[in-house]
């Protein structure tokens, strides 16, 4: 057998075999561009597909496991150059069959009187018991499609079976290299090998293996994060560089300002200013509910920074909100002669070279764009301050990355995810709080109804009155355009939209488009040439459109509390009273109690301890995670036995590193921290 070339975790995913420039696009828009990455895309859920049953007793409802001698297959073409492959097949039941369109390939590598594995619907057809494109594999060949099953969040493209095959491919190829944790801890907290934890995650033999490969991996996330905070923390103290930024007067900023600041904004700027001006990093977390005003926040402190001659850098998780935030910054502080930029990927390389020439001659002094800005190519002349948007794990490991762009560099985070009390301290054991918890007055707190899929019409009733008042609709749905009959899609929901409202704009709005794309849709929601946008989870963060006073929520129960929280703050953005509909399709009693949790509390805190305490830890074939919640440290921190051990080894690694690779570790949450745009708990 000729010798299969060996993958390593930083290599790019384009080197597994059978993933092409198209999948490539597809893989990266899921957020995966290496074979790490890939590892590291976990299960959402798993099938159990241990036992085969008899294929007399398959019924038509659900996919069936069935075995059988194959014992006979024929090519037919069909009209039109499509072609048909039959199989007939028999087990110790009855005789049944096996069809496949358009794949006249598999007649040749099937094999007559060789035992096979088939998995899919069985549907009656003129009497006999048919499969239509099922999977199936030669019984015991190393493809065998029985055990437990992967099931992955699907995006773009993508689908579980190829996802199995890259995933089997980069189990199978990739060197791990010395585990980067030191043995004396992988002995004592008795952790499973990296390999076996891959392996297992991605195909569990057993539970029993499963919980293991689970332990290792929730552990060596929740450890690299705790270190790369104790580094952090530690390069901020050891400091060196001076950090601050001159005082100058804010008066001309706050004059300019349309409005009054709340108390609470005007106690997070003063805690701003204090840390400017002091020699010491700033590395600040705003929290504050969705709309209490944290951009303006964030403004005081570019203001400061470009009086004084230095520059800031504004970063946001997408595209749409980097442009957002560049219409109103710019439109805030160019006035009074600070000038704005904006850098996103979708630009044309003369502007892009315009905007990075600025930034490094210092004609530039707030640069805004997707974390991007900070890489790579754009050097600034004298960065002193980066803002990041909705993002609250950014802060904590960029530091490494801000230390090779010359000064030391203030940060300040901002999100309206509330952190449960009880983890803050963990989680962002490097930060100081402040809290907005005023908001702007006049606004009245968001109606939440909540209903099943026979009650979701009134939804839609009450959106017709909304759009006939002159108010705008957003309609979410969980995925792109779901084979799954419990999944609604948007491209569904959006021609049902279409058809109901004939008389309003619609736009539909999702991952698959370009960054342009995106900002143009939005665009036009926000000047009320679309009144109503369908769109999936991409809204999530920080769009702020006030005209909107609806929002219904479909397939609610696919969404964490959290989330839905940050959907439903979307709406409520001015003083017309707004509402929020859930639909909720699932009929379990966590998923009730979540959806009631939503229509009777309204600030985002108490919302976080609730679904804190709702969301215990997954099982086995029940869902796991949902988006991107796998890969989210706070997430993850509900897992409290998991993290105390990772605290305490954490504390113990910084006195004693033993034979753990610190660097690695903070390396990964750097790596992690820039590619993610997830901003889920
Ligand atoms: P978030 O905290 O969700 O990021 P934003 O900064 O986007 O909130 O602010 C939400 C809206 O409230 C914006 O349109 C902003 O101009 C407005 N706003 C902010 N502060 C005040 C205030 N003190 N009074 C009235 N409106 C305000
Ligand atoms: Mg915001």
């Amino acid at each position: 057998m000729a010798e299969t070339p060996v993958l390593y975790p930083d290599d790019d995913i384009s080197l597994i075999k059978g993933i092409g420039s198209k999948k490539k696009d597809q893989l990266e828009a899921a957020g995966i561009s290496s074979v790490q990455d890939l590892l590291d895309y976990y299960p959402v859920k798993y099938k159990d597909r241990r036992r085969v049953i008899n294929a007399m007793d398959a019924g038509t409802e659900k996919d069936s496991l069935v075995s059988g001698k194959l014992i006979k297959v024929t090519l037919r073409t069909l009209s039109g150059r499509r072609s048909m492959v039959e199989c007939t097949l028999r087990d110790t039941s009855c005789i049944y069959h096996a069809v496949f369109f358009n794949m006249p390939y598999l007649k040749k590598s099937l094999v007559t009187g060789e035992d096979y594995i088939l998995f899919g619907r069985m549907r009656i057809r003129n009497g006999a018991r048919v499969w239509t494109n099922p999977e199936m594999s030669r019984a015991g060949g190393d493809r065998d499609i029985r055990g437990i099953i992967p099931v992955y969040r699907h995006s773009a493209g993508l689908t579980d079976i190829n996802l199995r095959k890259w995933v089997r491919t980069a189990l199978d190829r990739t060197d791990l290299g010395d585990d980067w944790l030191g043995e004396d801890i992988r002995a004592e907290r008795r952790l499973a090998g990296l390999g076996f934890a891959y392996c297992n995650i991605h195909f569990p033999e057993s539970e029993k293996h499963y919980k293991a490969a689970r332990y290792r991996l929730i552990y060596d996330k929740l450890l690299m994060y705790q270190l790369a905070v104790r580094v952090s923390r530690s390069m901020r103290e050891e400091g060196g560089l001076d950090a601050s930024v001159p005082a100058v007067p804010l008066d001309d900023f706050l004059d300019s300002l349309p409005f009054e600041l709340t108390e609470g904004q005007k106690k997070c700027i003063d805690e701003i200013m204090e840390d400017l001006g002091s020699s010491r990093p700033m590395n600040r977390l705003v929290q504050g509910d969705v709309g209490c005003g944290k951009t303006v926040v964030a403004e005081a402190a570019m203001y400061r920074c470009a009086r004084s001659g230095m520059q800031s850098a504004m970063m946001a998780p997408t595209e749409i909100l980097a442009r957002q935030h560049f219409e109103k910054i710019s439109a805030g502080l160019e006035p009074l002669g600070i000038r704005c930029a904006l850098l996103v990927s979708g630009m044309r390389a003369p502007e892009r070279r315009a905007v990075i020439d600025g930034v490094a001659s210092g004609d530039i002094d707030v640069l805004i764009g997707t974390h991007a800005i900070i890489q790579k190519d754009v050097l600034f002349s004298g960065l002193a301050l980066v803002v990041t948007d909705e993002q609250h794990r950014f802060g904590v490991a960029q530091r490494k990355t801000l230390a090779g762009k010359g000064r030391s560099v203030n940060v300040c985070v901002m999100s309206a995810t509330p952190i449960p009390r009880t983890l803050a301290a963990t989680v962002f054991g490097d930060m100081d709080f402040s809290i907005i918890r005023s908001m702007p007055g006049g606004r009245r707190p968001v109606i939440t109804r909540a209903a099943g899929p026979e009650g979701r019409e009134k939804a839609y009733v009450d959106a017709a009155g909304e759009l006939e008042k002159g108010n705008r609709v957003y309609v979410i749905a969980p995925s792109i355009d779901s084979d799954d009959d419990d999944m609604t899609s948007v491209e569904k929901l959006f021609a049902e939209i279409k058809k109901r409202y004939p008389s309003y704009g619609a736009a539909l709005l999702h991952g698959r488009l370009t960054g342009g794309e995106k900002a143009g849709i939005m665009e036009d929601f926000a000047a009320g040439r679309v009144s109503i946008l369908v769109s999936t989870i991409v809204i999530e963060v920080g769009i702020d459109v006030p005209e909107a006073t609806m929002i219904i929520i479909e397939n609610c129960e696919r969404f964490g509390l959290a989330q839905l929280h940050q959907l439903r703050g979307r709406v409520g953005r001015s003083d017309r009273q707004s509402y929020c509909w859930l639909i909720n399709y699932s009929r379990s009693e966590n998923s009730a109690a979540r959806t009631k949790a939503m229509t009777e509390i309204s600030d985002g805190f108490e919302i976080s301890e609730v679904d804190y305490r709702l969301r215990g830890p997954g099982d086995l074939m029940g869902t796991m995670q949902s988006g991107n919640y796998n890969s989210d440290v706070l997430a993850l921190s509900r897992y409290t036995d998991i993290l105390e051990a990772a605290v305490e080894d954490a504390d113990r690694i910084m006195a004693d590193p033993g034979g753990t690779d610190i660097d690695h570790a903070c390396e990964r949450m750097i790596r992690e921290s820039a590619s993610d745009n997830s901003n889920i708990i």
